[in-house]
């Protein structure tokens, strides 16, 4: 492209002032397709943004009259996005005439995405404004499924679950009650409330998302998440396209480029030519589930060659309980743990590795010394992708943890830290102690090691007798489109014997939503509260949503005093609803729930959601100060200073090498060094470990230490998993038969402008990104006669579907993809919603487990407020693959195995584009084969479940209580 020259109409419009002069000297400096921004200028465009102290009287021209210029008056509050995990800062321009929300931009006071965001976050303003979003309670007519609904009250909802939910927990039925998550934010609020009615009743979508990870991050250290720290890395390694569709987005993608532009090499692997690969150095098109593989390839290269950091490894492995363990016949010294090793990965060759993945030898090589001299510097992140794909997904980020302790790079600054060093954690009023309840329809025997619920077999345990579900939650949460086997999820949401009433808490209509009881609507992202805090970077912050009416309200000298008061219709928000519902559960405190949810400040009062927070704030090391400084001085003076500002950074840069720090005397007090091992226990718990004299507080592993060797393993009865280690996946080469036309589906991949199936209700979002073709190389489609836009059908090994081929050079060949995020859907009987992507479907039942989908018609232009709606041009509302997909559960991890072998085949005549068959009888069978392969609990002493791993909301661990097997059960 390059500098253009003005044209005719450009020069005149110019010169008439109609617009800026875009063409005068030095206005544009393009150096090929670029613009350039020198840091002064990055420093302007922030100074550009309204300082706060206007933010209550800004005066902008109203772009929609331009070029006349009309002044508008606006209110600006600061908030949070809620279209992805990283809790961007957002700002909503509040109208001050009308008090109604116009636009939202980036907010450059949130330390994590510092002002900027993706095309997500500003069409948040889609979603307040979404012709059909719900609006007020409503309570289902006739039979559950069957589309018929009422609008009720928030009292009578109230009522009628809080009474449930007492019976249940008077009943001794606490297992009954469930509260099931997608996305969940809220800083351990529902940890607060569930906890508080002494319930084991949280379960999360954890397990189809990233538990994989999760897993094999946590054998290592104990952490279950990493912060790479991408802006001060030499070289960075992405398992997955992680730049847009990784974890952390925006947060990791402009610190990712900040290293860039610093030097920092990037190489990702990634079957897909992704945005992030196409920018990268290094793209690696590794088979599916090979990853392990390739990464232990580069391990052997950086032991063989030397490049590793050794004082880290001396120190912070290990690796003499590896030696005693497995060559007890070896000599306890360091130069034998490294000749263990080599001899260990002998066989991870770099050609071994090519034969596997199909990413070239010399190029694992080169990346692997890239990595030795990157050192300390060696940033990396595998989140979903690899992990969250595979039978023995978890190694994946187990074999990459494994270059980052090579390279001493954990914790270090430009290396990779635990998740957990750039995290805050609030301290809550009246904090409820651990339930003395375990869920096995969550937590079930057969998978101890499971890192979190076992969210996606729920309808599988119902379905043969394990339990029922008699109130049941769903938010941010739509398992019958976003989950595996879909269809099964239907047969149990609309079985009364297994659901006894299912509230949605959604704010527009869903999938699952058309199988409950109640619809009650939530606030979107700048319409309630809630805490967030991110490992983003090299730092810790928290950020505040706030409902952003009620704040403008209230600047207005109009508080209300509950947000639905400030909100839409009668939308509100889940903090005050369960603290509500929490008071009517048990409303003269005779069960002891209620007491938790009293006020800090007036005793035997209610908790007021100000309250809530500023309990919170006040605790935050730094911010009363900072409130202070601003001029804050009341009894709210944190909260107030957060409702201004909307996010504080706690801190910057000074979290790298947490586990060094060294134990206080205090600390020390009454513990005792282990002298074998060197760790330091206090009262039975390990509490840090002797580093070259020095008692350090070390990492929460048995060890103290990163575990290169993990007993753990070897105690739950994978011994052949007690280190790093490569699994062949369930859709390796070998299991595929390529003369029946078998393939590997990826299916895990996002589109950076898409959110599951969240973003339906975002014109601007579905107008960019509305089909999911299936990526096929050319190669591959020659080999099939396929062209752009020709019909494939795609074999499940429970059903099929049928979708439109994409031909591009960005699919490895040998192997095929979808996006997952679309293919949305409403049946004509159903409450309209989403109407920019939902096809209009007609399912049928056959009553003996066969299902079937097919299109009535695709997206429509319809009338609404929004003048928009008339101008849809988009027809295809693309398939919906994941519901022919069977549970695949990772034995150990329990993550779900995302990636399908597929049938590819030419659709017959009278198939067409978005038909789906499942049968449920076959999914029920693939659920018992995988199931097959656990080795269930108990563990050591008859536990449930290792007590050094993490559990989110974790039960009481007192000895002989629920964390252990009684021993009649055993
Ligand atoms: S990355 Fe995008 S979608 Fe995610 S929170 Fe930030 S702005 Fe929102």
């Amino acid at each position: 492209m390059g500098y253009k020259k003005p044209s005719f109409i450009e020069n005149i419009a110019e010169k008439l002032g109609i617009i800026p002069d875009l063409h005068k000297e030095n206005y544009q400096e393009f150096q090929d397709d670029m613009r350039h921004f020198n840091d002064e200028e990055v420093a302007q465009m922030y100074e550009n943004f309204p300082p706060p102290e206007k933010w209550d009287n800004w005066i902008e021209y109203d772009p929609k009259s331009w070029p006349k210029k009309d002044k508008k008056t606006y209110q600006i509050v600061p908030t949070t996005c809620f279209n992805c995990e990283s809790a961007c800062g957002l700002t909503a321009f509040i109208d001050k005439e009308t008090q109604e929300v116009k636009k939202f931009e980036g907010n450059p006071h949130h330390p994590g995405s510092r002002g900027r965001n993706c095309a997500k976050g500003p069409a948040t303003i889609n979603q307040i404004k979404d012709p059909d979003r719900i609006l007020f309670p409503l309570k289902r007519k006739g039979k559950r499924g069957e589309g018929e609904w009422e609008r009720t009250s928030w009292d009578e909802a109230l009522d009628t679950i809080s009474a449930r939910i007492r019976k249940a927990i008077k009943e001794d039925r606490h297992n009954e009650i469930a509260y099931h998550v997608g996305r969940p934010g809220k800083e351990k609020f529902m940890n607060w409330i569930l906890q508080g009615w002494g319930i084991d009743g949280h379960n999360s979508h954890t397990n189809i998302c990233s538990s994989g990870a999760r897993f094999g991050y946590n054998l290592w250290y104990g952490y279950d998440r990493p912060s790479p720290d991408h802006a001060n890395a030499k070289f960075i390694l992405l398992v997955s396209a992680h730049l847009e569709s990784g974890h952390y987005f925006n947060p990791h993608a402009q610190r990712i480029i900040e290293g860039k532009m610093k030097g920092a090499k990037l190489a990702t692997m990634d079957p897909r030519l992704s945005n992030t690969a196409s920018m990268s150095d290094y793209w690696l098109p590794s088979y599916p589930g090979t990853e392990a593989a390739v990464l232990l390839a580069m391990a052997l290269v950086i032991l063989e060659e030397g490049l590793y950091n050794k004082e880290y490894l001396e120190n912070w492995t290990n690796w003499k309980e590896y030696l005693k363990a497995v060559h007890p016949d070896k000599e306890v010294t360091f130069d034998n743990y490294i000749s263990a090793m080599i001899e260990e990965y002998k066989e991870f060759t770099p050609e071994f590795a090519e034969k596997e993945s199909g990413v070239k030898a010399d190029m694992i090589v080169e990346i692997a010394r890239e990595i030795g001299i990157a050192g300390e510097r060696f940033a990396s992140h595998n989140w979903r992708a690899a992990g969250a794909s595979n039978l023995g997904g978890w190694c994946v980020a187990r074999a990459l943890h494994f270059l980052t302790v090579l390279t001493g790079a954990v914790g270090a600054k430009g290396g990779t830290s635990p998740n957990s060093w750039n995290k805050f954690k609030p301290t809550q009023p009246n904090p409820p102690a651990p339930q003395k309840k375990w869920n096995e329809l969550h937590f079930p025997k057969e998978y101890p090691l499971a890192f979190f619920e076992m969210s996606q077999l729920l309808p599988h345990f119902l379905k043969e007798g394990r339990g029922k579900m008699d109130v049941y939650f769903s938010r941010v949460f739509n398992p019958v489109w976003t989950y595996p086997d879909g269809f099964t999820w239907m047969e149990m949401y609309s079985d009364e014997s297994k659901f006894g009433i299912h509230a949605a808490l959604t704010p527009t209509w869903n999938e699952t939503a058309f199988y409950a009881d109640y619809v009650l609507p939530m606030g979107l992202a700048s319409e309630r509260h809630d805490l967030n805090s991110y490992a983003t970077h090299g730092g810790t912050w928290v950020a505040f949503r706030q409902p952003v009416l009620r704040e403008a309200a209230r600047r207005n000298g109009n508080p209300v005093s509950l947000t639905y008061e400030a909100n839409p219709g009668e939308v509100w928000e889940e903090d005050e609803f369960f603290i509500e519902l929490s008071w009517r559960i048990d409303p003269d405190g005779s069960m002891g729930i209620r007491k938790h949810f009293e006020s800090p400040y007036r005793p035997g009062e209610k908790i007021t959601i100000d309250e809530y927070y500023q309990y919170i704030f006040e605790r935050i090391k730094g911010l009363p100060e900072a409130a202070k400084a601003d001029g804050f001085t009341g009894d709210f003076a944190e909260l107030e200073y957060m409702k201004k500002y909307g996010a504080f950074a706690i801190e910057e840069g000074e979290s790298y090498k947490v586990n060094e720090r060294e134990l206080t005397e205090e600390q020390l007090k009454g513990s005792k060094v282990d002298p074998e091992t060197d760790v330091i226990t206090k009262d039975g718990n390990p509490i840090g470990v002797m580093i070259n004299g020095k008692a350090c507080v070390g990492f929460p592993t048995p060890s103290r230490k990163n575990e290169f060797y993990s007993q753990t393993m070897v105690d739950w009865k994978w011994p052949e998993y007690a280190t790093p280690t490569y699994i062949k996946s369930h859709i390796h080469n070998e299991v595929l038969d390529k003369s029946k036309g078998e393939y590997v589906l990826v299916p895990t991949f996002r589109l950076p402008t898409l959110i599951h199936s969240r973003s339906g209700n975002a014109k601007w979002l579905v107008e960019i990104s509305n089909r999911n073709p299936i990526w096929m190389h050319p190669d591959d489609a020659a080999k099939w006669g396929f062209k752009t836009g020709d019909l494939v059908k795609m074999n499940t090994d429970i059903g099929y579907f049928i979708d439109k081929v994409w031909v591009t050079q960005s699919m490895k060949p040998g192997v095929v993809a979808c996006s997952h995020h679309i293919g949305r859907w409403r049946r004509p009987q159903d409450k309209i919603g989403n109407r920019w992507a939902t096809n209009t479907v007609n399912i049928e039942n056959d009553g003996k487990g066969g299902w079937k989908m097919n299109t009535i018609s695709g997206v429509k232009p319809f009338e609404s407020t929004d003048s928009d709606s008339k101008r849809i041009f988009w027809k295809d509302g693309g398939v919906h693959q994941n519901i022919t997909h069977a549970v695949h559960p990772d034995p150990i991890s329990g993550m779900h195995c995302w990636h399908q072998r597929v049938r590819i085949e030419k659709p017959g005549k009278d198939e067409k584009y978005g038909d789906i068959f499942v049968d449920t009888n076959k999914s029920h069978e693939v659920y018992k084969e995988w199931l097959a392969m656990t080795r269930p609990a108990p563990g050591p002493n008859g536990e449930r479940r290792p007590l050094w791993f993490n559990r989110a909301f974790t039960p009481d661990k007192s000895e002989g209580g629920c964390y252990y097997i009684p021993k009649d059960e055993k």
